[in-house]
């Protein structure tokens, strides 16, 4: 009988703006599974107004963490979706130790990676970000700006910041980052699933550490 395919069941835990959504977008479609981003599964539930985006909304715009009981539902409905069945990549979730505690119960983790970047690094990195509602590209005002100001290169697209990224927000997601989200290092280290990766250098570079680290 031939054997299964392995599964690819992986975390990526990092700061905001140390790379994650992009190294995820890519791997995940090397590996053929889905990419889950609570981050844009929520902003996609703010732009429809549906009930758990009103919700969320304020939280985010303050760059606080939408309460556990609600990211955790919509995640239970995401992975029922059988594009997960044979493995996930899972983008900023989880958060909080609530998070990964009652993750255990519906979906095992195989591999946790941990971006590892310079605090000064990330500052510059999110305020100056800005990407395209349209087709999501994302570009750097310093270190990968657009062709056209202001103009998607992919699409033509009016290029936004997103509201979390003025400086106040920024800072409290980093805040909130180190309080609630870094313990979990400690938390997967202990159960021998953390990878931690440099995540500074150039996009390549990141993805070739990834790969050996999830292969
Ligand atoms: P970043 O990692 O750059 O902060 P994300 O797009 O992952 O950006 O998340 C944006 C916002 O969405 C967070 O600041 C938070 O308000 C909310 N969010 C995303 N994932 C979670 C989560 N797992 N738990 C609670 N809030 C979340
Ligand atoms: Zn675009």
């Amino acid at each position: 009988m031939p054997l299964a395919p392995p599964m690819h069941r992986i975390v990526f835990l990092g700061p905001p703006g140390a790379g994650k959504g992009t190294q995820a977008a890519e791997l995940a479609k090397v590996l053929g599974i889905p990419h889950i981003s609570t981050g844009d599964l929520l902003r996609a539930a703010v732009a429809q107004h549906t009930p758990l985006g009103i919700e969320a909304d304020g939280y985010m715009r303050a760059g606080k963490l939408v309460p556990d009981d609600l990211v955790l539902r919509m995640l239970q409905e995401r992975l029922r979706s059988p594009d997960a069945r044979s493995g996930y990549l899972l983008d900023g979730f989880p958060r909080t130790l609530v998070q990964a505690e009652a993750l255990t119960g519906f979906a095992p983790i195989d591999r946790v990676v941990s971006f590892e970047i310079p605090e000064s690094v990330l500052m510059e990195r999110l305020t100056q970000r800005r990407s395209c509602p349209n087709c999501g590209a994302v570009y750097n005002l310093v270190t990968q700006p657009p062709r056209v100001a202001g103009t998607c290169d992919k699409c033509g697209g009016t290029l936004v910041g997103r509201p979390d990224d003025r400086p106040e927000p920024v800072y409290t997601r980093l805040q909130t980052y180190h309080r609630q989200t870094a313990p979990l290092l400690e938390h997967y280290a202990r159960l021998g699933l953390l990878s931690r990766i440099d995540a500074q250098g150039s996009r390549e570079a990141v993805s070739e550490r990834i790969r050996k680290a999830v292969a």
